[in-house]
């Protein structure tokens, strides 16, 4: 379909990343799932985090208000690894900067509505990947007990105990 610079690793690559740009589930994303599952995680897959906005995070922990979104290298523009392909480099890169746009909104609207959006390269390691998410919703966690009047803390606690980790 295209011809690609030298600074992506291999056109193979470059397929496969633009294969998994939508409704497709990328290696690192299963392997974050999977290893978020085995630690007593519990999340929702390709989800919207807010049911009135259009836009699907691709693993959300509903309780705990933390939406993750692995981004494609290609398509989000990863400055390690995307270039423009030189045919129709136009199109590509107005389609590329158009989707970090709306990953901007994304972020700005889900922060708004008091959401922590956490968002990775598919390039990155799977283990940093989860320590990082796992901080992240401990820390809201946290957060939660800490900030919200007695009356509310005893209810978030609960649920987000049920939501992310099982009790035993
Ligand atoms: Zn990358």
């Amino acid at each position: 379909m295209t011809e690609v610079q030298k600074s992506w690793a291999t056109s193979e690559g470059v397929r496969r990343s633009m294969r998994s740009n939508k409704g497709r589930d990328t290696l690192i994303e299963l392997r974050v799932r999977k290893q978020m599952f085995a630690l007593g995680y519990r999340y929702r897959v390709n989800h919207r985090p807010l049911q009135s906005l259009r836009r699907t995070a691709d693993i959300v922990f509903t309780r705990a208000r933390v939406a993750i979104f692995v981004d494609g290298c290609f398509w989000h523009g990863c400055s390690l690894h995307y270039s423009a392909p030189k045919a129709n480099g136009d199109f590509w890169s107005l389609k590329v900067s158009t989707n970090i746009r709306r990953d901007d909104e994304t972020n700005r609207l889900l922060a708004d509505a008091g959401w922590t959006v956490l968002r990775f390269w598919e390039h990155e390691p799977n283990d940093a990947v989860v320590s990082s998410i796992v901080e992240h919703i401990d820390k809201r966690r946290r957060t939660h007990t800490v900030a919200l009047p007695s009356s509310v803390r005893s209810m978030t606690a609960t649920s987000a105990t049920a939501d992310t980790k099982p009790s035993k």
